[in-house]
């Protein structure tokens, strides 16, 4: 997948700016708050986007219901994006835990950052 380059520009909200067919075609350089799907043809199957704490790791759900653990991410009516429930990365001796409710982002209490 192609990215404009004004999703480059900092300010930019959380939106979806594409997506692929496959996880593995997920960009691996992506702007901050950008989300990209991964669908063939039907509804979404996983969503991926940059971690918020700023490391540069990728996030990656599930959204199958089939498949579990499974996320829900839903838009409001001015396309703010929500994912349900928290989102929880360990990684050694980091852990990512944080909410995204309408383009906003809520870090639990127990994040080590
Ligand atoms: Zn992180």
């Amino acid at each position: 997948m192609k990215l404009s380059w004004w999703e480059w520009l900092p300010f930019r909200r959380w939106r979806i700016v594409g997506t692929v067919e496959f996880a593995d075609e997920i960009p691996e350089r992506l702007p901050k708050r950008a989300v990209v799907l991964v669908a063939s043809g039907g509804p979404p199957k996983w969503v991926g986007f940059k971690c918020p704490c700023g490391k540069g790791h990728e996030v990656l759900l599930n959204l199958d219901e089939g498949r579990r653990p499974t996320w829900a991410l839903s838009l409001s009516e001015t396309g703010k994006i929500s994912i349900a429930p928290s989102i929880d990365y360990l990684d050694g001796g980091r852990r990512c835990h944080f909410f995204l409710r309408n383009n906003k982002v809520l870090w639990a209490k127990d994040s080590i950052r």
